[in-house]
């Protein structure tokens, strides 16, 4: 029955998502049908000032439209997964500097990595590319500065307090958390978090694809992706990812890839 029930929100969730993109370009070419229907009219008056301000409306609604469709591509064109053995922490560490470029010198970047920090199967691209996003997550969420806390830990499953993860039953995975102390999310704002397109960002800085790409990367990776949040406080978001053993051929290639990142 949970399977049924988590199957049938998944469902409402792309419905949702489906409708609402369906609703917002039917707004759309609404503005440009009207617009067009304008310019026929004024244009038989020959009213060319008014011709020319529909022809603009038009033209925003269409560009509109444009860039809607090539962002709905971009998402659905995502590249296939390529699950490998990863190291994370030397792959958290060869993206530090590109992290500390990211979030600029009114933040604090602090890495805090377990020592023993067991192998996980993923796709190392998307994982950088998560932890990328929610850096950049991190450094919008803290305008005036702050500190932000990349902390990678060994966790068993029965470990795991989630509210909404009930495969936490057995298992162990590596969790990433990315911790800022930045404005936090509303309680609407969190419950929309992982939708695809949600954002809160003004036109042009958010698309609304981070967070969902990267829940998206952690199911499909067999992991999960959980965010606590308190407004005024700050935001802390967990990867959690599938604890990969390693054969031993894999265990000498590692340590050679821990030694690289160290030196
Ligand atoms: P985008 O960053 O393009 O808006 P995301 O899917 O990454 O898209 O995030 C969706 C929304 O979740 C953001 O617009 C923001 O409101 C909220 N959010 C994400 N990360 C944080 C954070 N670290 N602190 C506060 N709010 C956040």
């Amino acid at each position: 029955i949970e399977a049924q029930l988590r199957q049938a929100q998944k469902m409402e969730a792309v419905g949702q998502l489906t409708g609402g993109l369906a609703h917002d370009f039917n707004n759309l070419l609404q503005g440009i049908i009207g617009s067009l229907d304008l310019i026929q009219m004024q244009a038989g008056a020959g009213d060319i000032a008014n011709v020319e301000r529909f022809v603009q409306g038009a033209l925003n609604s269409a560009n509109r439209a444009a860039a809607m469709t090539h962002r709905l591509l971009a998402f659905s064109r995502r590249q296939p997964l390529d699950p490998r053995p990863v190291a994370t922490n030397p792959l958290i560490l060869s993206m530090a500097e590109l992290l500390r470029r990211t979030v600029g010198e009114s933040v604090t970047l602090t890495f805090e990595l377990a020592p023993d920090l067991w192998l996980t199967l993923c796709d190392p691209n998307q994982l950088e590319s998560a932890l990328l996003n929610l850096t950049i997550n991190a450094r919008d969420a803290m305008p005036d500065g702050g500190n932000l806390l990349i902390r990678s830990s060994n966790m068993d499953a029965g470990a795991i307090k989630s509210d909404n993860w009930s495969e936490a039953g057995g298992g162990q995975y590596i969790c990433i958390e990315v911790a800022d102390e930045g404005v936090g999310m509303s309680p609407e704002v969190l419950e929309h978090a992982f939708e695809p397109f949600f954002t809160t960002k003004p036109a042009g800085r958010g698309t609304g694809l981070g967070l969902s790409m990267i829940y998206g990367f952690a199911r499909q990776s067999n992991g999960y992706c959980d965010i606590r949040s308190e407004p005024g406080q700050g935001t802390s978001i967990r990867l959690y990812l599938p604890r990969h053993v390693a054969a031993l051929q894999e265990k000498a290639g590692q340590a050679d890839a821990v030694l690289h990142a160290l030196s």
